[in-house]
């Protein structure tokens, strides 16, 4: 039997802002950077804003899709 591969998603949505954006990826880190980028150029965060407590809801909330 082959091994599917796991892609992660994440929406911006899920925890809290009214915005469309999904990160996906492979890896919980490859997600939270592309959600660090996203928070600096569309949420205009800095980079202090965004928490262990931030990282920890968006990992919270990232779903797993096997295909
Ligand atoms: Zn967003």
């Amino acid at each position: 039997m082959k091994i599917k591969s796991v892609m992660l998603k994440f929406k911006c949505k899920d925890v809290g802002f009214e915005c469309s954006f999904v990160a996906k990826g492979k890896t919980e880190d490859d997600i939270l950077s592309q959600c660090a980028n996203h928070a600096k150029n569309d949420h205009g965060m800095k980079p202090e804003e965004i928490t262990d407590e931030l990282r920890n809801k968006i990992k919270a909330n990232i779903h797993k899709s096997w295909f």
